[in-house]
């Protein structure tokens, strides 16, 4: 059996151009099957022509692993379509296919996926494979959907989609390194100039944000890896190529004593050569200056804060009311240490008016924040927050492919969506500015790509600020403009 697994092509552009990343997932996928079939993983996102770079392959291939959020989705469907038209099978697996798993089924888009693995998939995945090469039926594997072929067993209804109960979370001692030999693309990931990959410390997360699916994926588990193996882990990026890590956990900083030690253990194995980036709650970052400091000690220069809202109504919206608001702390700490600060700052709660959202752009500015990130709430899929927008009358879209945190897809009591997404355009076209430019971190950290950056960028910027002065084209046309082309974070005004 010959097994092609499939990161989404699918980015968001503004973000592909900071930093590109390999799918960590797949490669671990692929670590538990490959003792029993070939397994091959396609990084497609950084390809230009990715549909005829599937065709090409796909034909020697018996089963097609895709992985999809809710806005790559519509996307993988297309990539299942070519792939059963070449004669293989296709597995789904991930947030999308995961949490709407029911209406899938139920839907016309189940006739392109045989199956879907739900939750965790390193498990499930490695029963279904073996099921398959030993010819068995796949009912009974613990969190698969799959269609019930047997018109008698299934009560008459031809073909419908079942769906098996859901496996428990592995022990970390039972999930394997990944196996980044599987991967058949390997260049064109980078974090600004320098080669990435991603290395896990952590899964899951106890907290219970109202927007967020982590919970659904995991429950509120919080499992960490032992640190010998994190660090055999990063040996082993390195050894493919890496220069820049990304430890892509839920909630790193939950225990931030084992991250203080796990930036020991980083620096004892001499790997401080290395750039680490990660995300983290702004209130881990902020209870303690000590582990800050070992992480620039080990070598970490950039971090992506859940900073979220200081506004307290919008906290307790988001359901990080109780978590603590220390954005000030955290941001400084890390700049202290030479530390790129991205932060992730949501806006378009229900009770928002255009205050309310610039009170975000307002916090950007004060703390510096090297590259903020404007969220716009996203309703997703079976999220506590989507019942209650809903039930507030407050979602105005349900198209996934514009659900990736940037596009409006709902109104607030005071704005209406195209409101929600101007104002929000606005800020993140005014952040970037003089200003910024003196205050940034990039500059110094990643002065190459900095300079290629803003030579990109500066023949742009100057032909939108000569057309605005000459008013050829107004502030609304730009933003029209950005939203057609989905590139949100760029406008210039
Ligand atoms: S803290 Fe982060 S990972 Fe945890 S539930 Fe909230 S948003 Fe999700």
């Amino acid at each position: 059996m010959k097994i092609l697994l499939l990161s989404s092509p699918i980015v968001q552009l503004d973000f592909d151009r900071i930093a590109r990343v390999p799918n960590l997932g797949l490669a671990s996928l692929a670590a538990h099957v490959d003792d029993l079939c070939t397994v091959h993983v396609a990084d497609i996102h950084g390809l230009k022509n990715h549909r005829e770079y599937v065709s090409r392959i796909v034909n020697s291939y018996d089963l097609v692993g895709l992985t999809a959020m809710s806005f790559q989705y519509n996307e993988a469907l297309a990539l299942a379509a070519i792939a059963k038209q070449a004669g293989a099978e296709t597995v789904f697996g991930g947030y999308h296919p995961t949490l709407a798993a029911e209406e899938i089924g139920n839907s016309l888009d189940a006739a392109l996926i045989d199956y879907i693995v739900r939750g965790e998939g390193e498990a499930t995945f490695r029963e279904l494979v073996a099921s398959k090469l030993a010819g068995k039926s796949p009912q009974g594997i613990l969190g698969l959907s799959y269609h019930e072929k047997d018109a008698e067993a299934s009560g008459g209804e031809r073909n419908r989609m079942v769906h098996n109960p859901p496996r428990p979370l592995l022990s970390v001692e039972e999930i394997r390194m990944p196996n980044r030999d599987a991967r058949l693309i390997t260049k064109g990931f980078y974090s600004f100039d320098v080669p990435i990959d991603c290395v896990e410390t952590s899964r899951g997360c106890t907290q219970g944000c109202k927007f967020c699916s982590i919970n659904l994926m995991y429950g509120r588990r919080f499992r960490r890896f032992s640190i010998e193996r994190v660090i055999e882990d990063i040996r082993d990026a390195e050894a493919h190529g890496a220069g820049s890590i990304f430890v892509p956990d839920d909630n790193i900083t939950l225990d931030p004593k084992r991250l203080e030690r796990l930036c020991q253990a980083i620096i004892d194995a001499g790997l401080t050569h290395m750039r680490y980036k990660t995300q983290a709650s702004a209130s881990g970052i902020a209870s303690s200056k000590q582990l800050v400091d070992k992480m620039g000690e080990a070598g970490f220069d950039g971090v992506f804060l859940g900073v979220e809202s200081i506004n307290k109504r919008n906290l307790e919206f988001l359901g990080k009311g109780k978590m603590s608001n220390d954005a000030e702390k955290a941001v400084k700490y890390l700049h202290d240490n030479n530390i790129i600060v991205s932060t992730g700052l949501i806006g378009g709660n229900p009770d928002d008016d255009e205050e309310d959202l610039w009170e975000n752009f307002k916090l950007a500015r004060r703390l510096k924040v090297d590259f903020p990130i404007f969220y716009i709430s996203t309703p997703y899929p079976k999220t506590e927050m989507r019942s209650e927008l809903e039930e507030m009358g407050l979602v105005t879209n349900s198209d996934f492919t514009r659900y990736d945190g940037l596009h409006a897809n709902l109104k607030t009591k005071h704005l209406s969506e195209e409101e929600v997404q101007f104002i929000t355009w606005q800020m993140n076209a005014r952040y970037y500015d003089l200003q910024w430019l003196r205050y940034n971190k990039v500059k110094k950290l990643y002065p190459k790509w900095f300079a290629g950056e803003m030579r990109r960028l500066a023949p742009f910027y100057a032909k939108r600020k000569l057309d605005l002065a000459l008013g050829r084209r107004t502030a609304r046309d730009f933003f029209r403009e950005d939203l057609a082309s989905g590139e949100l974070c760029k406008g210039v005004i």
